[in-house]
């Protein structure tokens, strides 16, 4: 029995999430999964969009599946999902992208994963508003230290990279790749134009490789390269390992290689705890119709059961999803050629169709 804090999140949340749990429970697995808001339910009963009785769900558990949650614009949290990461400490971001048939893409064998620093980076939320006083003597005294021009009316966003998150993030992805069979890790960073702060990913990098020599390969990578490379060969890639803000481009840009944001998936993980949910948004306009595709929160639900040991199941699982996007009959409509087709089915006979197909799927994998 997985015990789960299971967050339905808001806009499509609740609609994906509740297919990836129906899913989840076919496969057999004995889950007791423990119900928490977070996102705008959140805010009309805790008046916060993340209540600390769901934080500590999760510290309890150890263990959570999440729909996605709407940013309140304006309102306190920068984005309630990066929070969640915070507070959990939760330092890896784990995307797998994977080509499957029947979805429509310029490419067919992509099979990588994104592993993407959390914590830190532009994305640390350090940030100067412009004009504001204290922005003024940040400007100044870094005229004075770098004896560069900043424009008086400039905003700043500072970038912290530090050799010890660095060193737990590669160090993370070289285990990724030991324990899932995956022959190389790439190190993306700018080094050549921030010496300092990508210079130290990059230094860093390298000398986390260096233990793993002879088992996993290694190489480093510019971003800009490799955004041409990953469009041009994407199956010249296995593990990808960036800080934070180019792991947040870079998985978009890969969930385009394989076919967009409804089938890809991902996982929050920290020391000893880990939070599941698709790389896409609550797409407030889709809410309550029974319309997106549930596949990225399904496959972040088979992430989930590799995680807790159920290899098996998570294996049958995948194998549904693989034969329903290959048949391409009960798919979603932005699984289909046209948009338009009136033969698309909902969310959750989309769902039913994976749980009916995982009574009679072979698994080959
Ligand atoms: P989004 O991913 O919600 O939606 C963008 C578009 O992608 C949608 O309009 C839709 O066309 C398509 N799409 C997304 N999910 C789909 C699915 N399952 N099936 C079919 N099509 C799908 O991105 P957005 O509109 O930029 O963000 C909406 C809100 O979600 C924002 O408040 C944002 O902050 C939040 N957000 C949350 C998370 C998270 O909870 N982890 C992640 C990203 C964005």
């Amino acid at each position: 029995m997985h015990k789960i804090t299971f967050i339905p999140g808001d806009g499509i949340g609740p609609e994906v999430a509740w297919a990836a749990r129906r899913c989840l429970e076919a496969t057999g697995v004995s889950f007791q999964w423990d119900e928490r808001p977070a996102g705008e339910g959140a805010i009309k009963q805790f008046n916060t969009p993340l209540p600390e009785d769901t934080l500590k769900s999760v510290r309890d558990n150890r263990v959570a599946i999440k729909g996605p949650i709407t940013t309140p614009i304006g309102k306190g949290f920068r984005s309630v999902n990066v929070a969640l990461r915070k507070a959990l400490n939760l330092y890896a971001c784990v995307r797998p992208c994977r080509t499957y048939a029947g979805v429509r893409s310029p490419f067919s064998q992509v099979n990588l994963v994104i592993v993407r620093e959390n914590t830190e980076d532009l994305y640390a939320g350090i940030e100067f508003a412009a004009g504001e006083e204290r922005t003024k003597q940040l400007i100044a005294q870094l005229t004075d230290w770098s004896k560069q021009p900043i424009q008086a009316d400039a905003a700043i966003s500072i970038k912290p990279i530090s050799a010890t998150a660095t060193e737990r993030i590669v160090r993370y992805a070289f285990e990724h790749a030991l324990a899932h069979g995956r022959k190389k890790v790439t190190a993306v960073h700018k080094a050549n134009i921030m010496k300092f702060t990508d210079g130290l990913f990059m230094e860093t990098a390298r000398r986390v490789a260096a233990a793993y020599e002879g088992r996993v390969a290694f190489e480093d990578r510019l971003v800009d390269a490799t955004c041409m490379q990953l469009v041009l060969k994407p199956q010249d890639f296995d593990v990808l390992v960036l800080p934070n803000l180019y792991g947040d481009i870079i998985s978009d840009l890969c969930a385009g290689l394989i076919g967009g944001l409804g089938v890809a998936p991902g996982a929050n993980i920290g020391d000893g705890i880990a939070v599941f949910e698709a790389v896409h948004g609550s797409a407030p306009k889709y809410a309550g119709l029974n319309k997106v595709n549930p596949v990225a929160m399904i496959l972040s639900g088979v992430m989930m059961l590799d995680y807790l040991g159920e290899r098996s199941a998570a294996r049958r699982l995948d194998a549904a999803v693989a034969a329903v996007l290959r048949e391409g009959r009960r798919v979603t409509y932005d699984l289909k050629a046209d948009r338009n087709d009136p033969t698309a089915v909902g969310t959750k006979e989309m769902a039913d169709a994976i749980i009916e197909k995982m009574r009679t799927v072979k698994v080959t994998i």
